[in-house]
């Protein structure tokens, strides 16, 4: 029989406690292994989100979580009355969407069983938000589960996490990930070991490149910028490209998403159906959507340059394990003949100091930085010998 757990990847060791988490939940009241209050960390991709969604379905679904029923696929499509799945797409999630979230779940579940709600970033509550979500977390109604999602433990308030059941997810092994993209996602074996190894773990990012050619040429470009970078005038090139193809990136995936949610507001309002304009609010309601939306193309282009460094950073690991005589386990094996040159020219202190210089960036842009100016920035110091 299919499960939604079946789709973990490499996280055997959680599957176990939420199965039997499933099962204490039929008896109805909490219990110890059923607790009200749960917290998945994991680094990006691990799944965290994933996997609350996969427990949320196990906990709504009558045959604990089988994927093919009704319940299964409304919770997953976030049309399921019960739960409620917050995907953020701005930089924070702040009080007021807590305070609106609290009075709409303040119900009992329509289905008699549990009421659910998945928190993807709980990282990214304000200070005012959280607190306002530790009083639910506090005094829960007996049938509502909070799943919350954040990269760490640290990333979330001491006060939260300490009333959290707390489940951390592994980075899954080239492996597990070269495994299921042939058997799941019907990918030839070459181009699945090749996705999984370059996406270190990244389930989601693996799909994508092994999916998607312009992903796979757009990487290309970005992992040639470090044998290019010699002037300054070249590195404020580099810089310029990566800001270009992660904004067309972004640009891509969320054009058609815009567009598809404005029209169904617009019809939400009655546009369209007689003739008529929208009815009162309808414009308003738009105009809120498209703010929305920006912040969340602000937000992928961030996202997709944060890739596009955690890319880079691999070329210079990649560096060490040449110049350490250990080329036998690159990741980006594609680029064996680049990394050749590029470790015979560079003196070998130099790619620990141009990984920090990754990682500080990675940090400025993850606090607001502009991101042409901190990728610039970048690109002079890895321009430097
Ligand atoms: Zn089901």
């Amino acid at each position: 029989m299919t499960s939604v757990f079946d789709d973990l990847v490499g996280q055997e060791h959680i599957i176990e406690i939420l199965q039997s988490a499933t099962a204490a939940s039929r008896q109805g009241a909490q219990t110890q292994e059923m607790t009200h209050a749960w917290l998945f960390t994991g680094p990006p991709g691990s799944g965290r989100s994933s996997t609350a969604v996969a427990f949320a379905q196990a906990l709504i679904c009558p045959n604990n979580g089988c994927v093919t029923c009704s319940d299964c696929n409304a919770v997953k499509t976030s049309g399921h009355p019960d739960v409620e799945i917050i995907r953020t797409e701005g930089l924070s999630i702040k009080v007021e969407e807590i305070r609106e979230l609290l009075t709409r779940v303040a119900w009992a579940p329509s289905m008699g069983g549990w009421r659910v709600v998945v928190m993807e970033d709980a990282d990214r509550l304000t200070e005012s938000a959280a607190n306002a979500l530790l009083k639910a977390i506090e005094e829960p109604g007996t049938r509502t589960v909070w799943l919350l999602c954040a990269p760490t433990l640290h990333d979330v308030l001491p006060t939260i996490r300490s009333r959290c059941r707390h489940l951390q997810l592994r980075t899954p092994s080239t492996q597990a990930v070269t495994q299921v993209l042939i058997n799941r996602d019907k990918i030839s074996p070459d181009m699945a070991l090749f996705a999984a190894k370059v996406s270190q773990g990244h389930i989601g990012r693996a799909r994508y490149f092994a999916k998607n050619e312009t992903a796979r040429s757009n990487r290309k470009v970005i992992m040639q910028l470090p044998t290019q970078l010699g002037s300054l005038a070249s590195a404020l090139q580099a810089a310029q490209t990566l800001v270009d193809i992660a904004t067309e990136d972004a640009k891509t995936t969320s054009e058609s998403r815009d567009e598809i949610e404005v029209e169904k507001l617009q019809e939400a309002y009655g546009k369209g159906a007689t003739g008529r304009g929208m009815a009162t609010g309808g414009s308003k309601a738009v105009k809120e959507l498209e703010k929305e939306q920006k912040s969340r193309a602000t937000r992928m282009v961030r996202d997709s340059i944060d890739g596009a460094l955690l890319d880079l950073a691999t070329f210079y690991r990649d560096v060490m394990m040449v110049q350490s005589g250990s080329a036998g386990t690159l990741i980006n094996s594609d680029l064996s003949a680049e990394l050749a040159t590029y470790s015979a020219s560079s003196p070998a202190s130099s790619s620990i100091k141009k990984l920090e210089a990754i990682m500080q960036s990675r940090s400025h842009l993850a606090m607001n930085a502009a991101p042409l100016a901190t990728c610039e920035a970048l690109m002079c110091r890895l321009a430097q010998p």
